[in-house]
């Protein structure tokens, strides 16, 4: 997100009598992983008095590593956060999580008192009840995978699990740039995305597109890996989230030699159909 063009949007807005109060910050985009500069929209929220949610449905475990302190400066200035534990803390689907910076506004918001809630608390005995801080009233406890989970592998344990991800994701990327048939993208957290460029003349935007395209399904449908694809800049690229602490490094040796090898078939394929309309 660019701060400046979000100060103008917010400036568009009051001057044509709209009342801004929110703003969605990335932290890890879905298609590259890309962190925006949460210090930049945390003062422009400030300055406006919006309230700064943060999208950290995949990424945000990663600013537990040192190494991303500087990525995720402002971090601390969101006013809520969004966490999915049943992607990089390697819970089993599903369990999604608000994280807010004051509950009071959870409460002031969701908590009602109707005459058939009688729970008997008085100013004594003080008892957290969470239908009070969302809009679930009958909750199973999914709560409790998360809790084990941590206390299971602790903070170091995810500091490691999650280092060990973003090592494997660069070494994808950069052996993706090293492949002569290959073209490496991107690279942010534990995503990277590729795309199969057989060698040759310089072929055409869109044939490159179908042909990664054609590519990612018969990948999938092939069962050896499963990749996901992502848009960048109208090209047709290949994605790999690594979120799973069993992807070893022979997992990520292996994916360049198969995508390499599927993507020299496909592209004999298509050229061959390509040739067989033209006779
Ligand atoms: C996965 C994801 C979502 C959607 O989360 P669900 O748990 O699938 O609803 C939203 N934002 C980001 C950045 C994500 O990675």
């Amino acid at each position: 997100m660019d701060s400046e063009a979000l100060r103008h949007c917010i400036e568009d807005d009051l001057k044509n009598g709209y009342r801004p109060f929110l703003v969605v910050g990335n932290a890890g985009d879905v298609s590259t992983g890309a962190v925006d500069k949460l210090d930049r929209i945390g003062a422009v929220c400030k300055a406006y008095g919006l309230w700064f949610h943060l999208d950290g449905a995949y990424g945000i475990p990663a600013a537990a590593l040192p190494e991303f302190q500087g990525l995720f400066t402002g971090i601390d200035q969101a006013d809520s956060i969004a966490l999915d534990p049943h992607k990089w803390l390697y819970n089993p689907l599903e369990v999604g999580c608000t994280l807010v910076k004051d509950p009071k506004h959870l409460v002031g918001t969701y908590s009602s008192h109707p005459d058939y809630y009688h729970f008997g608390n008085g100013e004594d005995d003080q008892v957290l009840n969470f239908y009070e801080y969302g809009l679930q009233n009958s909750r199973g406890f999914r709560a409790l995978k998360v809790w084990l989970t941590l206390r299971q592998a602790g903070r170091s344990g995810y500091m490691h699990m999650i280092a060990e991800d973003i090592r494997l994701s660069r070494l994808l990327f950069d052996l993706a740039d090293k492949h002569p048939e290959l073209e490496a993208l991107t690279q942010s957290l534990s995503i990277a995305t590729f795309r199969y460029v057989p060698a040759g003349t310089p072929w055409d935007a869109q044939y490159l597109n179908e042909l990664n395209e054609a590519l990612l399904n018969d990948l999938q449908e092939g069962g050896e890996l499963f990749l996901s694809n992502a848009v960048i800049h109208e090209m047709y690229c290949l994605r790999a989230c690594i979120v799973n602490f069993r992807t070893s490094q022979k997992d990520i040796e292996e994916i360049i030699g198969i995508v390499a090898r599927e993507g020299t078939r496909v592209h004999e394929t298509l050229q061959e159909k390509g040739a067989a309309r033209r006779r």
